[in-house]
């Protein structure tokens, strides 16, 4: 069993160091990294979705490549600059609404992407619901203009009922991300006109199968995003927007960027903002270079056996 710790080259909603498991099975290897202050029955589906990836493997893909979007966390107007260039990507997802920045280096972050995109480029942002209803539509307001249009806005807010009030303001279309993994049935943010189009993150909804349940309730355009893991991971999201019907939107999958290192040499980073759609996880290969100490070994042994047991 191996257990990883890995720095973050940003910090990214609190975190400053990513750990996981490594599980491997007759399928290959599968990632087990729920988030440190998710519970025991919150962690299921993200055990679920590691031991479909080692156990069972994963259906058949419609594609072989998937568009990936770059990933602007809260950096200076230079650095997110720097970053979307570097990526090679048309679109950018660029975090805002974080208490670490203002709207106006928010906006400045915006202009410095749209700068490294070109007008062609496509510019989303993403809130982490932490706006009311008015300052979603202020905060749209300026964003869309420093962006010179946006592609979407991702969960401006908390609840569906906001988001339906903000989108039916704002003019321009919303993605519903938390909503789809908190509500009991996704189906009841299309139902509310609550989004335009849904974020769909494999381990949180239990696995590449569930997820694709997911999506046709819901009934959507899909993005696929990543939750921060290594090439083990991520090649589980990949493995979903290859597999997805339909896939009109670039995918948050090219986040092995904001990890200091990877367990693999087959590294999943964008080559001109694609990925392939690979057939099982890379072998990790670089697992010597990232195994967690004693104590951070135990803590997720430990916390493996309990999930284990919220598994149905
Ligand atoms: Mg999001």
């Amino acid at each position: 069993m191996n257990v990883y710790a890995i720095g973050m080259r940003t910090r990214f909603r609190e975190i400053t160091v990513r750990e996981g498991i490594l599980l491997h099975g007759e399928a290959g290897w599968g990632e087990f990294c729920p988030f440190a202050d998710y519970s025991d029955t919150e962690s299921a589906p993200w055990l679920a979705s590691a031991l479909e990836a080692s156990e069972r493997g994963w259906p058949s893909p419609v594609r072989d490549r998937v568009e990936i979007n770059a990933t602007v966390p809260i950096v200076d107007p230079e650095r997110a600059y720097e970053l979307v260039k570097d990526s090679g990507c048309r679109t950018a997802k660029v975090k805002v609404a974080d208490k670490r920045a203002t709207l106006a280096e928010d906006c400045a972050r915006v202009e410095a992407v749209r700068d490294a995109l070109g007008p062609s480029g496509a510019i989303r942002v993403d809130a982490n619901a932490a706006w009311d209803v008015e300052t979603a539509l202020r905060a749209i307001a300026d964003l869309d203009k420093a962006a010179g249009g946006l592609e979407y806005v991702e969960q401006p807010c908390v609840t569906i009922e906001e988001l339906a009030a903000v989108r039916r303001r704002a003019g321009v279309r919303i993605a519903a991300d938390e909503s789809i993994r908190r509500a009991e049935d996704p189906l009841k943010v299309a139902v509310a006109g609550a989004a335009d189009i849904a974020v769909l993150k494999v381990a949180p909804l239990g696995g590449v199968r569930r997820a694709l349940e997911v999506a046709e309730a819901c009934g959507l355009p899909c993005v696929v995003s990543s939750a921060v893991e290594t090439s083990v991971g991520l090649a589980a999201g990949l493995a979903l927007a290859g597999a997805l019907p339909e896939l009109d939107y670039a995918c948050g999958l090219g986040t092995l960027s904001l990890l200091n290192e990877d367990v693999s040499t087959s590294s999943l980073s964008p080559v001109d903002g694609y990925l392939p759609v690979p057939a099982r996880a890379p072998e990790p290969d670089l697992y010597g270079y990232v195994a967690a100490d004693a104590d951070t070994r135990a803590r997720w042994l430990d916390r493996l056996s309990r999930v284990r047991a919220h598994l149905r």
